[in-house]
């Protein structure tokens, strides 16, 4: 027998997260009741997961939930934003317990690493979708944004790029359970967003993106947003060994440059920042590798191993392109 909206949503949907003092008032009311901090400004993000769009039909139900919450935790950690806040907004084609108790389980575990009180969220009925927004705290002033970089700034990139991609190609070539796919498989399901980093950013970086859609679109962004081009080294960009075994050092790089769903973060900094780097890669775990310069001309070139610099034309996801 169907289930009502509100009993699943009381079943499934209500308490998720940490709990938190600043949520006067969560799930159950017309609308939530929030005391954000005093001299912070509020940090807000949305983003949208469709089934078949940003990951496959069949990926594992709870990895769904965490991803959902884990493309919007990058956006914050692109910000050098505190996570405190998320609301859901889930379409689903059927009310069905079982998928919402593992999706919850899923959410439910990122929200609580990253102190993320769910405050609100709706249920309706259609094709497979998952919205949530999140809002995140960052002092006055203290935000990153995409429009800081400066000539002469260097270019850094988090963890290990092109996992993802190479991930989705071995999930719809069928080789899933592979001991040389898992990993990558594993990135691209369960993405970490880095948080931590970007709050040991405050103060040293120049500008930041996470990476979404893939390094040489979202790099763009912020090189158009600050008004300057770069100049990045092709054998500096971080691949896994997972991604070199899998696809060679071409392909992996390849992967590295135009692959989506990373979920890492890149940024300029200054050159007196550059010797703090170690120590919060140290302190946060987190690789970082210095991908290249900025520069004044406009656009993002290569260097290639032979030594040639080469125009990349820049070509992320865009769900709106008018080529075919
Ligand atoms: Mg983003």
């Amino acid at each position: 027998m169907p289930r009502s909206e509100f009993s699943l949503i009381r079943d499934y949907l209500t308490g998720l997260g940490a709990s938190r003092e600043d949520v006067r008032l969560g799930v159950g009311d017309d609308a939530a009741l929030l005391q954000p901090p005093a001299a912070h400004m509020l940090a807000v993000s949305t983003d949208t997961l469709v089934a078949g769009v940003h990951f496959p039909e069949d990926a594992p139900v709870a990895s769904i939930g965490h991803k959902s919450l884990a493309v919007n935790l990058s956006d914050l950690a692109a910000m050098a934003a505190e996570p405190a806040w998320a609301t859901l907004s889930l379409t689903l084609p059927a009310p069905d317990a079982d998928w919402l108790r593992d999706f919850a389980g899923g959410f439910d575990a990122l929200a609580r690493k990253h102190q993320v009180a769910l405050v609100g969220g709706d249920l309706c009925r259609g094709p497979l979708a998952i919205s949530v927004q999140i809002t995140g705290f960052v002092p006055q002033g203290r935000a990153l944004r995409r429009d800081g970089a400066a000539v002469g700034d260097h270019i850094v990139v988090s963890g290990y790029l092109g996992d993802a991609a190479l991930g989705l190609q071995a999930w719809q070539g069928g080789e899933r359970q592979a001991s040389r796919t898992s990993p990558l498989i594993d990135r691209l399901h369960r993405p970490g967003p880095r948080v931590q980093l970007g709050l040991a950013l405050r103060g040293l970086a120049s500008a930041a993106i996470d990476l979404s859609d893939g390094l040489a679109s979202d790099l763009d962004h912020l090189l158009t947003a600050s008004g300057c081009g770069a100049e990045v080294a092709l054998g500096q960009l971080p691949c896994s060994e997972a991604a070199l075994r899998y696809a060679g050092t071409t392909a992996a790089r390849q992967a590295a440059l135009a692959g989506g769903d990373d979920y890492e973060l890149c940024f300029s900094v200054p050159g007196w920042a550059l010797p703090a780097l170690a120590g919060i890669a140290a302190d946060t775990g987190t690789p970082l590798s210095v991908i290249g310069r900025v520069v004044e001309k406009p656009g993002l070139r290569l260097r290639q191993p032979d030594g040639r610099l080469l125009p990349v034309s820049v070509r992320g996801y865009q769900h709106f392109s008018e080529e075919p």
